[in-house]
C-alpha cells in the first residue's frame, strides 16, 4: 500500500478524537479539529489532502449541521466524504444529516471494525468517483458533453487509420462573429447555442461510427468524416447552415466551414486542423459562400508570411525601405501642392516589392510599429535636408498604421522627431486610414486631438471605403480628407459613384475640409472633379510614386506642374479658374456651364451647383443627359447657337425642349451664350442656363386666346 490517506476527525470532546484516532491509526493518518469551523480552516488549507471527515454533531458554536451546510456549498464537498458520527439511533438526526449530504453514520460507541469498513468504503467510492470523473473531462467537454479536443483528435487518428479504404475529410466549424452572440444576448445564451450545435452534430453522425466529431474550443467544432464525392460534404455543411438559420434568435447564425480533404493520412490530426483552419480564413466575412476547400496555395501564403517574418528585422537594420514620393496636385492651377510618403522595400532577392504585400504583414504581428517610426524619421530627414539646402518644400503627408494608434507613446515619438530636426509641424502632415476611425473611435479621436493640438494637419486616408456613412463626417475632426477613387470604379454604377463623390465634396466644403482626390487614373476623371469643385488630386494621371530624387526634380528644378497625363489637362483646361473666382463661380445663384466647342461637337467641361438645380438632375451625368438627349428637333438649333456666337463673339440666346419619357416630364430650357476664348481648334464659351417650363405654360395659355406676351 503507498501513502496512508488522512481523516480528519472532528468532535469538541477530546478524549473522543483520542478514540476514535486509535481505532484508525493503523491505516490513516488522523488530523483533528476541536469544532466545525477550525475543521474548515483545515480543509481549506492547499496543504493538507484529506480523504475523509468524521463529524460529530453535536459541538458548542459551529456544530456538525451547521459545518454541513457551509461545506455543501463548498467545491470540497463534490470530492471529499463526510461521516457523521451519532450517539444513538435517531431517525430524525439522520435525516436530517441525509438531506445535508452526509455520506454515511458511525454510532457511539464506536466498533472498531464497522468504522474501518464503512470509511474504506466511503474513500474509495469517493476516489472512484474522483477519477471517473477526470476521465470523462480528460475526453468530453464538459458543456456540451461530446469529445473535447484531444479526444476528438485521438478518434480522427483512430478512424483514419482504421477505415483505409475510405476518403475523409477533416472541417473545421464556427459561427461567424460568435462573441457578438455573448456580448448581445449573454453568455447564458451562447452556451445554449454550442449545446445546440454539438446536438445538430451528434444527429448527424447517428448510427455512423466512422464519423468523429468535437468541440475544439470556444465555438469551434472539429469534425471528420468519410466521403465519396465532394458534394456530400456540402450537403452536410448546407445542412447545417439550413438549421442554423431556423434558430430562434434574432441574429443571422451563420456557420463557417473550413475543409480539408485528408490526402495524406500520415498528417496529424493537429496538421489536419491547421490546413482546415487556413481555409476558413478564407471565407471569413463571406456570408454568401461559407465553405472553402484547404489549397495548397493557402500553406504558400503562410510560408511566404513566414519568410517576410524571417526577413523584416534584417531589413530595416539594413535600410531596405526606402521612400517614394507621390505628388498631389491642385487642380485648379495644376500646380504641386505637397506629396505623400510611400515605402517601398528593395529587396536583395525579389527587387522592389510593394507595401500591399508587406504591410498587412507587418500589422498582423506589430511590426508595422517600427516601421512607421524608420519612415517617419526618414522623411524628418529628408525635409531637413531640404530646409538645409534653402528649398522651398511642400507639406508631406506620412502613414499612420491603425497598429501605431496604440502606441502610448504615439504623440510623443511625433514631437520628439520633429523637434529632434526642426521641422516646422504643418510640413509632416499624417494620414490615418478610415476604417481605424471607425474599429475605434475613441482612442481615435483622442489621438487625433492631441496631434492636432500639437499643430499636426490629419488627413483621413481611404474615405469612401466604405466603412462610414457621410454622417461621420461631422463627427470626425480630421483636417483633409482623402477620397478613394478606386473605390467607386466600377463602371455599372458610375452614376451612383459620382452622386456619392459630389456628395462628399459638398459636405466638406460645408465643413471647410478640403478633399483630396486619390487614385486618379484617367482624364474624365479629372475634369469630372474639377466640375465638381475637388481641390486637390493623386493619382497615376498626374503622377506616380517616384523616388524622393525624381520628387525633387519635379518640384524644385523648372516648372512643378502635372507632368504626362496632367500636363494634358492643363492645356486642355483654359478655363481653369483662380480660387476666388472658382468659389463665386460654383455659388452663383444662376446656372452656369463651361462648354468647349470644335468641329461641331459641344462638351461640357464645368458646372456649377445652380445647374443641378435648373437641370432638376441630381448629378452631373443626369445634368449633361438633359442638357443633350435634347429633343432632335432642336439638336440643330443648339449647334447653330453655338456657331453664331463663336462666329460673331456676341451673346446668342437659344430655347430648346426636354421630353423626358421617363421622368412623364417636358421642360423648355433658355441659355444664354457667351464666347469667352479659343484654345487650339476648341472654343470656349459659358452658358446660363433658366428653366423656362412655366413661362412657356403660361404663353401657351395666352395664345389660347391671342395674347402670347412673347
Ligand atoms: P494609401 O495610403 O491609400 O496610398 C495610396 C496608394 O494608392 C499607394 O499604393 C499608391 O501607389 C496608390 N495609388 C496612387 N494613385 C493611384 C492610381 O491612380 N491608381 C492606382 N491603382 N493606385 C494608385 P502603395 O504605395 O502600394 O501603398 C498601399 C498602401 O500601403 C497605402 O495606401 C498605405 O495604406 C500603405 N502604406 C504605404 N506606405 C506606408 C507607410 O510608410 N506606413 C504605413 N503604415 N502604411 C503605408
Ligand atoms: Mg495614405
Ligand atoms: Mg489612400
Amino acid at each position: 500500500m503507498g501513502k496512508k490517506s488522512k481523516v480528519l476527525i472532528v468532535d469538541d470532546e477530546r478524549i473522543e478524537r483520542t478514540a476514535l484516532g486509535a481505532i484508525l491509526k493503523e491505516h490513516y493518518e488522523i488530523r483533528e479539529a476541536a469544532d466545525g469551523k477550525e475543521a474548515f480552516e483545515l480543509l481549506s488549507g492547499a496543504s493538507e489532502e484529506i480523504a475523509a471527515v468524521i463529524l460529530d454533531i453535536v459541538m458548542p458554536e459551529y456544530d456538525g449541521y451547521y459545518f454541513l451546510e457551509r461545506y455543501r456549498a463548498s467545491d470540497m464537498y463534490q470530492e471529499i466524504p463526510v461521516i457523521m458520527a451519532t450517539v444513538e439511533d435517531d431517525a430524525a438526526v439522520e435525516k436530517r444529516c441525509l438531506e445535508l449530504g452526509a455520506w454515511d453514520f458511525i454510532g457511539k460507541p464506536y466498533d472498531p471494525d464497522i468504522i474501518r469498513f464503512r470509511i474504506r468504503n466511503v474513500i474509495e467510492h469517493s476516489q472512484l468517483q474522483i477519477s471517473r470523473e477526470l476521465k470523462y473531462r480528460a475526453e468530453f467537454d464538459v458543456l456540451t458533453g461530446i469529445y473535447n479536443k484531444s479526444r476528438m483528435f485521438q478518434a480522427t487518428s483512430d478512424i483514419v487509420r482504421r477505415y483505409k479504404d475510405k476518403k475523409f475529410a477533416f472541417i473545421r466549424m464556427d459561427i461567424e462573429k460568435f462573441q457578438l452572440i455573448n456580448s448581445f444576448f449573454g453568455m447564458d445564451e451562447g452556451d445554449r447555442l454550442l449545446k445546440y450545435i454539438a446536438y445538430l452534430l451528434t444527429k448527424e453522425a447517428q448510427g455512423r461510427e466512422e464519423i468523429v466529431y468535437g468541440r475544439i474550443e470556444a465555438d469551434i467544432f472539429g469534425i471528420c468524416m468519410p466521403y465519396k464525392e465532394q458534394q456530400e460534404l456540402l450537403d452536410f455543411t448546407g445542412r447545417l447552415r439550413e438549421r442554423l438559420g431556423k434558430y430562434q434568435l434574432e441574429f443571422d447564425i451563420v456557420p463557417i466551414f473550413g475543409i480539408y480533404l485528408i490526402e495524406e493520412r500520415s498528417v496529424s490530426p493537429n496538421h489536419m486542423y491547421d490546413r482546415a483552419n487556413l481555409a476558413a480564413k478564407h471565407c471569413k466575412g463571406n456570408y454568401i459562400r461559407n465553405y472553402a476547400f484547404y489549397t495548397r496555395r493557402m500553406s504558400e501564403e503562410i510560408e511566404k508570411e513566414q519568410r517576410i517574418v524571417n526577413s523584416m528585422k534584417h531589413a530595416l537594420e539594413d535600410e531596405q525601405f526606402v521612400l517614394y514620393l507621390q505628388p498631389k496636385y491642385e487642380l485648379s492651377d495644376n500646380q504641386v501642392a505637397g506629396a505623400e510618403v510611400l515605402v517601398r522595400w528593395q529587396n536583395r532577392d525579389r527587387g522592389m516589392v510593394s507595401p500591399g504585400e508587406f504591410i498587412p504583414v507587418f500589422e498582423r504581428n506589430g511590426f508595422i510599429t517600427k516601421l512607421d517610426c524608420y519612415v517617419w524619421e526618414k522623411t524628418c530627414m529628408m525635409l531637413r535636408r531640404w530646409l538645409d539646402e534653402g528649398k522651398n518644400p511642400r507639406p508631406v503627408s506620412v502613414n499612420l498604421s491603425r497598429v501605431s494608434l496604440y502606441n502610448p507613446k504615439l504623440v510623443e515619438t511625433i514631437c520628439g522627431l520633429v523637434e529632434k530636426y526642426n521641422i516646422p509641424r504643418y510640413l509632416f502632415q499624417l494620414e490615418l486610414t478610415e476604417s481605424a476611425y471607425t474599429s475605434n473611435p475613441k482612442v481615435v479621436q483622442e489621438t487625433m486631438q492631441c496631434l492636432q493640438n500639437e499643430g499636426f494637419s490629419i488627413l483621413m486616408d481611404d474615405f469612401g471605403s466604405g466603412y462610414s456613412s457621410l454622417n461621420v463626417l461631422k463627427d470626425i475632426d480630421v483636417d483633409v480628407l482623402k477620397m478613394d477613387m478606386r473605390f467607386l470604379s466600377d463602371t455599372d454604377k458610375r452614376r451612383r459613384g459620382e452622386n456619392i463623390l459630389m456628395s462628399v465634396v459638398r459636405m466638406a466644403k460645408w465643413l471647410n475640409m478640403p478633399v483630396v482626390a486619390e487614385g486618379v487614373e484617367r482624364r474624365e476623371q479629372a475634369d469630372f472633379l474639377r466640375s465638381i469643385g475637388c481641390e486637390y488630386v493623386q493619382g497615376f494621371y498626374f503622377a506616380k510614386p517616384m523616388p524622393v530624387e525624381d520628387y525633387e526634380k519635379l518640384v524644385f528644378t523648372g516648372t512643378p506642374e502635372a507632368s504626362g497625363g496632367g500636363k494634358a489637362a492643363k492645356t486642355d483646361s483654359p478655363w481653369s479658374l483662380d480660387s476666388r473666382i472658382e468659389e463665386l463661380f460654383l455659388k452663383l445663384p444662376q446656372g452656369v456651364a463651361v462648354y468647349e466647342y470644335s468641329g461641331n461637337q459641344i462638351k461640357i467641361v464645368r458646372i456649377n451647383d445652380a445647374y443641378y438645380n435648373v437641370c432638376g438632375g441630381d448629378t452631373i451625368t443626369e445634368g449633361k443627359r438633359r442638357l443633350f438627349t435634347i429633343d432632335r428637333r432642336y439638336e440643330s438649333r443648339m449647334l447653330d447657337a453655338f456657331r453664331q456666337a463663336v462666329d460673331t463673339k456676341q451673346p446668342v440666346d437659344c430655347e430648346f425642349l426636354w421630353d423626358d419619357e421617363a421622368a412623364g416630364r417636358v421642360d423648355w430650357f433658355h441659355l444664354e451664350l457667351h464666347y469667352m476664348k479659343q484654345d487650339g481648334e476648341k472654343h470656349v464659351l459659358y452658358g446660363i442656363l433658366t428653366n423656362i417650363t412655366q413661362q412657356k405654360e403660361l404663353d401657351r395659355e395666352l395664345q389660347k386666346y391671342g395674347m402670347a406676351l412673347s
